[in-house]
């Protein structure tokens, strides 16, 4: 069993020390208490439940604290892939919820699986889930003095469970000031990915990591047998070639984990039971 979560970038210009050592202290919280409840859980079960609890923490860009877009409101997307069945599922531009990836979980038993804006809102109440304000007032802040974060703070989590099965989830509040009906990348399967060789969740620039399809690219390269380091290298040599600011987390079927970023502020804990790898 193995659990690796991310809390996305972290910049050391438009955040405190304080901001990055909670980050750090949360991102070990959490992976601990996922890791627990992977011990009697499935995979794809314990990427939602890791999810939720980054989304709850209002120090991430995803859930509760997400980042508010150009015309004042918030919109988060969020999806989830089940390595084992290889079903993809999630919600684009939700607003007024207090998990997107609840509603990327439910989705799950479908035909249509991957909803947007206003029908993933009506699905969401239509099974239950209330009215809920993801906005913190330091957002608002941010939004009013138009300071721009760059949509640092995704989340996302991959794990392998007791039985070898792989899955991934990712969660965002996207760019902060995007054009309305912006697209992030996190619930598409550049952003988000899974089978029964590897899984991914990426952050960073969604147009970078679409353009370099990041998270699918990685899990083709290690089911057709690249090992998962080299898998991960390659796509993030592809990625400087276009520029691209992005960070992924990775597990294979062996319990290999990787994570790389094109610009090394990303936060994220692995745990396997034992030990804790920690970066920024
Ligand atoms: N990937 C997200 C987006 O572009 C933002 C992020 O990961 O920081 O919407």
């Amino acid at each position: 069993m193995k659990i690796i979560i991310h809390g996305g970038f972290f910049s050391e210009s438009d955040q405190s020390h304080e901001v990055k050592v909670s980050k750090q202290n949360s991102l070990q919280a959490i992976a601990k208490k996922s890791f627990e409840f992977l011990k009697n859980h499935s995979a794809v079960e314990t990427v939602v439940y890791a999810v939720t609890l980054l989304e709850d923490d209002e120090l991430y860009n995803a859930g509760t604290g997400s980042q508010i877009q150009s015309d004042g409101k918030i919109r988060m997307s969020a999806s989830l892939m089940n390595g084992e069945t290889q079903k993809f599922s999630g919600v684009i531009n939700i607003e007024n919820v207090k998990n997107p990836i609840n509603i990327a979980q439910i989705l799950m038993k479908e035909d249509d699986r991957v909803l947007g804006g206003n029908g993933a809102k009506k699905y969401a109440s239509e099974n239950g889930f209330t009215e809920f304000s993801t906005e913190i007032p330091q957002r608002r802040k941010e939004y009013e003095e138009k300071l721009k974060n760059g949509g640092k703070g995704t989340v996302g989590c991959v794990a392998l469970d007791s039985n070898g099965k792989l899955a991934a989830a990712t969660s965002t509040g996207g760019k902060g000031f995007e054009i309305v009906g912006r697209i992030s990348d996190s619930a598409t399967v550049a952003g988000n990915y899974a089978n029964e060789y590897c899984a991914v969740s990426c952050t960073g620039v969604g147009e970078d990591i679409v353009s370099n399809a990041t998270a699918a690219k990685i899990v083709v390269r290690v089911t057709d047998g690249l090992p998962l380091k080299e898998a991960v290298e390659r796509t993030f040599k592809e990625l400087k070639e276009i520029n691209g600011f992005a960070g992924a987390i990775a597990i294979d079927k062996h319990g290999n984990i990787a994570h790389q970023d094109s610009h090394p502020t990303m936060v994220f804990t692995s745990f396997d039971g034992e030990n804790f790898d920690i970066f920024n």
